[in-house]
């Protein structure tokens, strides 16, 4: 009964999204710069993705998607000591998840052999130089943000010179960090990333695709720019932070320029891959915050390595592998991306807006059910033992075509402890002694009786059914303050119910002032498991089924732990926000 997820859902009434990205896409495509376009998303494979990447998932295939054009996975695995393919298969699961699929999936390794030749004709130009430095000495020769680096002694080395020497790095002659090559560039640039960046290094590390082949590991920058003009991309989106990175992201294609040199190309066919370089142009985004998150893959992994919190895909992460096991739906997090835009502006998203776009998306999608999480006996001493009756019940108030479905009623019921009180609070509108409340779609019930331990314990509740107030009878509408929601206690199945809650209690939990760290911010509440019950059409949902249980909120059926005759549910959001009050 799971209502599929429809990526094409309202695509012909969808208003056309307008953000400056798309309008440089427009007019590229409008002047003929491009007859079609290419975006990448170009994770490194050492960590899961978090909801951050959702937005450039989002952006990277979204706009290939919308303007016809194409979009490629490509791993940028230039780390090899960071790097387990444990990452590459689950973002690969990600990715999926959220409704794209890769025109062609890739790896910076599968370029290293292309990535090489390009070095040696940086060299032969004069562009690059092997240093021989200590990182030590790199550093102090670099400068700082007001004064100029000093040129390496190393960086007049002749082009013969630079070839052996890097021919000899490339086979393994030297130790690791012995030398690197460098660009040669400016060491007066008053942008830092241009004073002679390093551009390989030695590693004597096996790398997960290539294994020993390689000594010698080409740094970020440059292979980031190399596997986009490679690939043909012809708008490289990235965030913020790599704007200062865009100058030598240009210097290393214009110095290569790939499109324009195929011999340098010829590797790609050993490895069956097409020829498609030309020139790219990084623009960029601002990434996505939201309050209550930490969102970076360093501390998400601390959480799991340091016992924080249990596994990856624990429903209270902001990893993608976590939100989804929370319940959360690829439309809700579209929906989500949609609603925050596309800007150059770095902002802090209010975690209400995350949460406000599930609600939507479940609202409409998710089934309605009736379940009861901290469990107390009715009994309706007027209905004779053994009583048993099947009312039927809309799947969905707004939308018939969800159906309608079979929920057993009988003398004996479990409601909710909290809709019950001995001594009212002012305003309370559910169930008193001698008070009277509604059991949603079955009657209206009056409490005679509460039955006590010898501890004073509420035991169970006993009342009366109005036998005129049964559904289509004129008595059902008779005005009463409440509705409560209830299941049969003698056929509702019992459930492991997880009320889950943000991971953290404050909004800015990498807030490092007074000595505290995001570790100290974890919200204490942020799980508990209880038992409860849910009705039978509830028992039989399949794993990440989502439903609504009514006036309790939007839960999921554990995709791990949810067995059909064992259920395991997950609340995924309250159907209130109850966090504005606090904050
Ligand atoms: P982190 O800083 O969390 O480790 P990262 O930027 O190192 O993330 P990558 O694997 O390099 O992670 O990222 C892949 C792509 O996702 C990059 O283009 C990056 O700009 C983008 N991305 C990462 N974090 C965010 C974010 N919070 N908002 C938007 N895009 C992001
Ligand atoms: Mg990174």
């Amino acid at each position: 009964m799971t209502a599929p997820h429809d990526t094409t859902a309202g695509a012909d009434t969808a208003p056309v999204k307008q953000d400056f990205i798309r309008q440089i896409v427009r007019d590229d495509l409008a002047s003929g710069k491009h007859a079609a376009i290419r975006t990448r998303f170009p994770p490194e494979p050492n960590g899961y993705l978090h909801i951050g990447h959702a937005k450039a998932i989002c952006l990277d295939f979204g706009i290939a998607e919308e303007f016809g054009g194409r979009c490629n996975l490509r791993f940028d695995d230039t780390n090899p000591a960071k790097e387990d393919p444990e990452f590459v298969a689950a973002i690969q699961d990600d990715v999926r998840w959220l409704g794209f699929e890769w025109n062609s999936l890739r790896h910076a390794s599968d370029y290293f052999e292309v990535f090489y030749l390009a070095a040696e004709k940086l060299i032969r130009q004069g562009d690059a130089f092997v240093c021989d430095l200590s990182p030590e000495e790199v550093r102090a020769y670099r400068g700082t943000l007001t004064e100029p680096g000093r040129e390496s002694p190393y960086r007049n080395r002749g082009v013969e010179e630079n070839l052996d020497l890097f021919r000899r790095m490339r086979a393994g002659e030297f130790a690791d960090g012995a030398r690197t090559l460098r660009a040669k560039i400016d060491m007066a640039s008053g942008n830092i990333n241009l004073r002679d960046p390093a551009i390989y290094r030695i590693k004597k590390v096996a790398h997960q695709n290539t294994g020993d082949a390689w000594p010698i590991y080409p740094m970020y920058d440059y292979a980031h720019a190399l596997g986009d003009a490679v690939e043909g991309i012809t708008h490289s989106l990235c965030t913020l932070e790599f704007e200062d990175h865009r100058p030598l992201y240009d210097w290393c294609v214009d110095r290569v320029d790939l499109a324009g040199n195929p011999e340098l190309l010829a590797p790609l066919a050993a490895k069956g891959l097409p020829i498609e370089a030309a020139k790219p142009r990084q623009i960029e985004f601002s990434r996505l915050n939201i309050n209550y998150t930490v969102m970076s893959k360093r501390k998400l992994t601390q959480l799991v390595t340091e016992g924080l919190v249990d596994g990856w895909d624990d429903p209270r992460m902001y990893t993608l592998q976590g939100l989804r096991r929370r319940g959360y739906t690829p439309g809700a997090l579209r929906l989500f991306v949609d609603r925050i835009g596309i800007s150059k502006q770095n902002s802090m998203i209010d975690f209400s807006v995350l949460e406000g776009a599930l609600r939507e998306d479940l609202d409409a999608r998710a089934p309605r059910r009736m379940a009861v999480v901290a469990p107390l006996k009715l009994v309706l001493t007027n209905l004779p033992e053994g009583h048993a009756e099947t009312l039927r019940f809309a799947n969905h108030p707004k939308d018939e075509s969800f159906g309608e479905r079979e929920v057993p009623f009988s003398r004996e019921l479990w409601i909710e402890g909290d809709d019950f009180a001995e001594v009212p609070p002012k305003g309370w509108k559910r169930l008193v002694p001698g008070g009277e409340v509604r059991l949603r779609g079955a009657g209206i019930v009056r409490c005679d009786e509460v039955v006590k331990d010898a501890d004073g314990g509420i035991v169970e509740l006993r009342g009366t059914l109005d036998p005129e107030s049964r559904p289509g009878m004129e008595g059902a509408n008779r005005k009463v303050k409440g509705t409560i929601h209830w299941v049969d206690a003698a056929r509702a199945v019992e459930a492991e119910v997880r009320l889950y809650d943000r991971l953290f209690s404050v909004p800015d939990p990498d807030d490092e002032s007074e000595g505290l760290g995001y570790r100290d911010h974890l919200n204490p509440d942020s799980r508990a498991t209880v038992r409860g019950y849910v009705e039978p059409a509830a028992a039989t949902a399949s794993a990440e089924q989502s439903y609504q249980f009514e006036r309790l909120g939007y839960f999921v059926a554990d995709r791990r732990d949810h067995r059909e005759g064992a259920p395991v549910f997950n609340r995924s959001v309250t159907l209130r926000d109850t966090w504005a009050a606090k904050a």
